[in-house]
């Protein structure tokens, strides 16, 4: 039997009980990460939409960041997540933490403040549209050159992957498709079974 998989929830800010129910859906394991010592065993983590500047300042006052920084499996983060994953972020706080993990810059609040969040159907390239639903979301402004484009809204890049990261400027846990998490849980499967190898 496949063991199942232990997934992390960075429950420093943000809507960390959304995701746990969807990872737990799909047969995860989930616990709360605060400190440093919860990354150790993990085999992924996600990083939750919330405030991505009140997220950045707790992190660095749990003493967690430079062991987010060197944490080097699988990542999903979402809105406020995506933000800290990113590579640079326009508009964002000066002196803000951000992790670096994935290729992309980002604009905070690229789509607008509070009024304008709002629902679409993102095109994923074949099979049902996936509903986004996006609170005063990130927009991608730039991603590198290996960074793969998994669902897109009027064109911009909305859901993508690097490598072992993937983020999405939306928030899957709302909606209630599992697609998201699926894929995440598939990354970390395949990484999972890559350190087997390896190790073995
Ligand atoms: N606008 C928020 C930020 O800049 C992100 C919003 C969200 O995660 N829903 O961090």
């Amino acid at each position: 039997m496949v063991e199942r998989a232990l997934i992390g929830i960075l429950a420093v800010q943000g809507d960390v009980r959304e995701h746990a129910a969807m990872l737990q859906r799909l047969g995860a394991d989930v616990v709360e990460v605060r400190k440093r010592e919860h990354l150790e065993s993990l085999d992924g983590l996600v990083i939750p939409g919330g405030e991505s500047t009140a997220i950045g300042r707790l992190i660095r006052l749990y003493g967690i960041e430079e062991t987010l920084r060197g944490f080097e499996r699988p990542v999903l983060g979402t809105c406020a997540g995506m933000i800290l994953l990113a590579r640079d972020a326009l508009d964002g706080v000066p002196g803000q933490p951000l992790l670096g993990a994935a290729d992309i810059v980002v604009r905070r609040n690229g789509y607008g403040r509070q009024v304008q969040s709002f629902e679409a159907d993102l095109d994923m390239g074949g099979g049902p549209p996936l509903r986004g639903v996006f609170i005063r979301a990130p927009r991608v402004v730039h991603a590198g050159p290996d960074v793969e484009v998994l669902a897109e809204l009027d064109g911009d890049p909305v859901l993508l992957r690097d490598g072992r990261v993937v983020v999405a400027a939306f928030h899957p846990e709302l909606a209630g498709d599992p697609r998201v998490h699926e894929l995440f849980l598939e990354c970390v499967a395949e990484h999972r079974a890559r350190r087997a190898r390896t190790v073995g």
